[in-house]
């Protein structure tokens, strides 16, 4: 029988996935396999998945950033579908979901497998509501059939929205904004029309034991997240979280692995408790976010508005953050909103990781604010988070080569380049003396995880182009912003 990278933790096996992990993050390989085996970090590794670069999900890792893809019922194109895998990859996305609801839903779901180097994550709802026709029609043996599918075609990781009960749903009333979960708003609707308890809490061992079969792990969705300031931290949330407590201890007796959802829209002065009520309540299981978004007046801005509450959700824990873009509550996102929500979201889960202390994060700020010293202009490039955008940026009012070895740029101009100034006094034989860097990334700890994903690094796991059916794609650049 195979056995799940929790069930091999567990026996004090250190899986070749675990060694990947700990290369990856420069970690030691039994201190990967002691989180795992305690359930405070996940490796999601679907064993049919086998273009997988393994990764780990764990607050004491490199914070990890989650894009979504998907079509929609108004489009429908597999090779759409995997040019916006290929960007999101590209621009650094750890793990993507396939969050399509429109046609092909297998064919999207199998070339996203055989093509993805990163966790492929679903909402297995999704697909029954599509075949069901509407939630009130859908059987408990046509979710299972859709969740073992999905399984079996190699999908590392799924939302399931077990966590929303029917005594939950009167506390959702007082709401401003009710239920904004897809999956929790049809289960909703599903209990209130056929009067029965939600199908994916009572059938959970049922999925425990496909999920144990195939190595899926569980992201136990949170249906009954807060969808606006307004009903952040009430009681439908925190009663839900309590059931995603149980849940997640009885997946761990099944060797299952766990990590669990949050919010949503919570107050900045309301994340850290949140994150912290989570690891209570659910015994350290990966707590994996959605934003939060931290005002609700700037449509059009909610990467930034979610990526300010990203980054305090990960100071204070969390393990992975959902990406949002600048297309949230407005409309299905292009691959240039992808490129956007991904650059906010790479900065929040550095920016915790700095502020966190993760061994070797802050040799990326280092090496690049040296380079940005000494007008290594190209390193300085090189070392970006978007190299393209920070190369593309400079040209525009410099483009010569001749600039790339400049003392100064544009924004000050030569006469006042602060920098360039500095270094001048610093040459005079006075009191200041020259500054000499010496950040070496190369004998630094941070791993592969902590730095820039098209940078100047290990770029293997993201080739500059792609080629489908005899078409080469190129991700998207400025040209298509
Ligand atoms: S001109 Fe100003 S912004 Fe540009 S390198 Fe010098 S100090 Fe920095």
């Amino acid at each position: 029988m195979v056995r799940t990278q929790l069930q091999r933790a567990r026996a004090g096996e250190t899986t070749p996935a675990m060694k990947r992990v700990a290369e990856r993050e420069n970690r030691d390989p039994e201190f990967v396999r002691e989180q795992v085996a305690e359930g405070q970090a996940v490796i999601p590794a679907n064993r049919v998945h086998s273009a997988l670069d393994p990764m780990v999900i764990g607050r004491e890792f490199a914070t990890k950033v989650n894009a979504n893809i998907g079509n929609s019922e108004e489009t429908s194109d597999p090779r759409e579908e995997l040019r916006k895998l290929h960007t999101a990859v590209h621009y650094g996305a750890d793990t993507v979901m396939d969050l399509s609801t429109g046609e092909d839903l297998d064919a999207i779901r199998e070339a996203n497998v055989a093509r993805s180097p990163v966790p492929i994550g679903t909402v297995p709802i999704y697909e029954a509501v599509k075949r069901a026709g509407e939630p009130a029609a859908i059987t408990r043996e046509l979710l299972l059939e859709v969740i073992e599918k999905q399984a079996r075609q190699g999908v590392d990781y799924m939302t399931i929205h077990a966590g929303v009960l029917m005594e939950h749903l009167p506390l959702t009333d007082g709401r401003k904004t009710g239920i904004v979960s897809r999956g929790g708003s049809i289960l909703a609707q599903w209990m209130e029309e056929n009067a029965m308890q939600n199908p994916l809490y009572t059938e959970f061992e049922a999925i425990c034991r496909m999920f144990a079969e195939h190595d899926v792990t569980f992201s136990l969705g949170d249906g009954l997240r807060p969808g606006c300031l307004a009903d952040a931290s009430d009681e439908a949330q925190f009663a839900e979280l309590d059931t995603l407590g149980e849940l997640t201890r009885t997946a761990w007796d099944h060797g299952v692995q766990v990590m669990v959802e949050g919010p949503g829209h919570v107050p900045m002065d309301e994340i850290a408790a949140n994150v912290e009520r989570q690891r209570e309540v659910c015994d350290g299981a990966p707590f994996y976010v959605l934003g939060p978004l931290v005002t609700d007046v700037a449509p059009g801005y909610d990467h930034v508005t979610s990526a300010i509450g990203a980054t305090e959700a990960g100071r204070a824990g969390a393990a992975m953050l959902c990406y949002v873009t600048p297309k949230e509550h407005l409309g299905l996102p292009e691959e240039a909103d992808v490129r956007e929500g991904l650059a906010a979201y790479r900065i929040a889960a550095h920016a915790a990781d700095v502020a966190n202390d993760l061994p070797g994060a802050r040799d990326w700020d280092d090496a690049l604010s040296e380079a940005r010293y000494e007008f290594d202009w190209r390193r300085q490039f090189d070392l970006a988070l978007d190299p393209e955008r920070a190369r593309e940026s400079h040209d525009q009012s410099l483009p010569g080569d001749n600039y790339k070895e400049a003392r100064f740029c544009s924004m000050c101009g030569a006469e006042f380049c602060s920098m360039r100034i500095d270094q001048d006094a610093r040459a005079v034989d006075g009191e200041m003396t020259a500054i000499d860097g010496g950040t070496d990334l190369d004998s630094s700890r941070a791993g592969d995880a902590n730095l820039p994903p098209t940078g100047s690094h290990d770029t293997s796991r993201v080739p500059d182009e792609i080629e489908i059916d005899g078409v080469r794609f190129t991700p998207v650049s400025s040209a298509d912003d």
